[in-house]
């Protein structure tokens, strides 16, 4: 499956799209601009680091990020897209019932 061209969050749709090689990150949240994902990631990686972004995107667009400071910000986002990955990999049951029920 190719790597969507957006993603909707809430009422802001954010555009996907690959970076430069030269990115010192592997992936940005831009609230002006969407997300930026650094190229040549193995899939697995592209995949952590593309929720990442998508928990910024939540945080910004749900004003989660006025009540919680930046580096607790970074810290909470890691951790969450690590465990919500972790638990979409291993559970693809649970994520075909959510996506059939949230249609
Ligand atoms: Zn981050």
């Amino acid at each position: 499956m190719r790597l969507p061209k957006y993603i909707d969050v809430g009422p802001t749709r954010y555009p996907i799209v690959k970076g430069s090689k030269d990115m010192e990150d592997r992936g940005w949240f831009i609230y002006d601009k969407g997300i930026v994902l650094a190229p040549g990631m193995l899939k697995d990686m592209e995949a952590e680091v593309l929720l990442h972004e998508v928990f910024h995107a939540i945080m910004y667009t749900f004003n989660i990020t006025d009540y919680v400071k930046d580096k607790l910000e970074e810290k909470l986002v890691t951790d969450l897209s690590t465990a919500l990955a972790t638990v979409i990999r291993q559970n693809p049951k649970l994520v075909k019932y959510l996506q059939e029920r949230l249609k």
